[in-house]
């Protein structure tokens, strides 16, 4: 191992987002996660800084900078709104995707936007029938001789009611499971697609969406690699999506933790401040403690994919546990606050209900433990 941290450039950038943050996203933010749309032109502002197109390839207008270096923006940015953290973590799936398997024609439609926040992008994967089980999707793409006719539903979308487009895997064979998977680029303006808002008890304005598809058309030129590839190109994009999550709930979690420090040096008891009782004090060091392991778990997971190493079971040890020690961080910290932790005036009681999607969201905690034990033990020992 040549070092054991982020390289100068990265510190900087570090510092650049979250001055950002704290300049852009701070104020209005405590409103904003109340609400069941995330504004346009705050993803504006977060486009111009760079932010979408953080992995893009300068060539297409994005930034060319590396994967760990997209992970420090999301943990800066979820600190203050992960919104905007979750927003910098869904177009870089399109990165990967149209590096891995795009035509050239493509890259240049859809990267130029996407980085300049001018087509706001969401992953469409599950459906109300299946979660887990993403390659029994029902949602199907017939071919003719004008491109392919989408229907059926997806649902569980972030960002899908305001996004203008999805990434969508569809079954082209109905008949075959993961085989039968394509992968297409569906602007969500076409005839023939309704949407509507799904009311979550958190993770309220980057908007869980349903999306209806009813013989919408489609040009072929909007798929993403050869029909049957849709399912590997999607779940190749797992493993960086996964650490995204991750440190998208870590950035959440420890805002929280250094909310409730804060709170714990100036609120007294006993004739003291509650900080210095062990009972409050040890919480702290163990919350601290996790979400580090946690986020070095991340991080490393990140730093495998910029080797072009594989980091499928990183990833979902990171999917796994930063949700688990975040929920748990969280819950701690409105403790600490006493009872104004539980009220609406503090923003913890929010981050706790924004927390627990995170635990679903891109797999669940049994999924992931799935993968990591797949990895470690070989395919032939998954359970189906
Ligand atoms: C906040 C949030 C955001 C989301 N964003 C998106 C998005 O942008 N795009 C998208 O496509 N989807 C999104 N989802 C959907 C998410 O990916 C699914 O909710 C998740 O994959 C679980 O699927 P499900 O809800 O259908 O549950 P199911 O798959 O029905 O699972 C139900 C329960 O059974 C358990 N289970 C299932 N199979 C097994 C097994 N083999 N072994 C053990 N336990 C099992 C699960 O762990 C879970 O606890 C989002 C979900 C949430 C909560």
């Amino acid at each position: 191992m040549s070092g054991f941290g982020f390289s100068e450039e990265q510190e900087m950038f570090r510092r650049t987002a979250r001055d950002f943050a704290q300049r852009e996203l701070a104020p209005g933010g405590k409103e904003r996660v109340k609400q069941d749309r995330y504004p346009r032109e705050l993803l504006k502002r977060i486009a111009d800084m760079g932010f979408l197109g953080i992995v893009t390839p300068s060539e297409y207008g994005g930034q060319g900078a590396d994967w760990v270096t997209l992970g420090i923006a999301i943990e800066e940015l979820s600190k203050v709104d992960y919104g905007a953290g979750l927003a910098v973590s869904v177009p870089a799936i399109l990165s990967r995707a149209l590096l891995a398997r795009g035509s050239e024609e493509m890259r240049r439609k859809w990267f130029p936007p996407v980085a300049k926040g001018e087509w706001i992008s969401c992953l469409a994967v599950t459906e109300p029938h299946c979660g887990s089980d993403a390659a029994a999707i029902k949602t199907t793409a017939v071919r003719d001789e004008d491109g392919y006719l989408l229907s059926g539903e997806k649902t569980s979308i972030t960002f899908g009611m305001i996004a203008d487009f999805a990434m969508m895997p569809v079954k082209t064979d109905p008949m075959a499971k993961a085989r039968g998977v394509s992968f297409f680029l569906v602007p969500l303006d076409l005839p023939g697609i309704t949407r509507s808002l799904i009311p979550d008890m958190g993770y309220k304005p980057v908007t869980a969406a349903s999306i209806f598809l009813d013989n919408v058309r489609l040009p072929a030129e909007n798929r993403i690699g050869g029909e049957g590839e849709g399912f590997y190109v999607v779940m190749g994009q797992f493993d960086v999506l996964r650490v995204c999550l991750a440190l998208t709930v870590l950035g959440v979690a420890e805002a929280s933790l250094e909310d409730a420090i804060s709170y714990a040096k100036q609120r007294t008891a006993f004739g003291q401040p509650i900080a210095r009782f062990e009972g409050v004090s040890f919480k702290i060091a163990e919350h601290a403690t996790w979400l580090e392991a946690a986020r070095l778990l991340c991080y490393r997971a990140l730093w495998l994919a910029d080797q072009g190493s594989p980091h499928t079971k990183e990833a979902a040890m990171s999917k796994w546990l930063a949700p688990v020690v975040a929920v748990n961080a969280i819950h701690d910290s409105l403790l600490i606050h006493g009872h104004v932790g539980y009220s609406e005036e503090y923003p913890i009681e929010q981050r706790l209900r924004d927390a627990i999607g995170f635990e679903m969201a891109d797999g669940t905690a049994q999924i992931m433990k799935m993968i990591i034990a797949r990895e470690l033990m070989g395919r032939e020992f998954r359970p189906y």
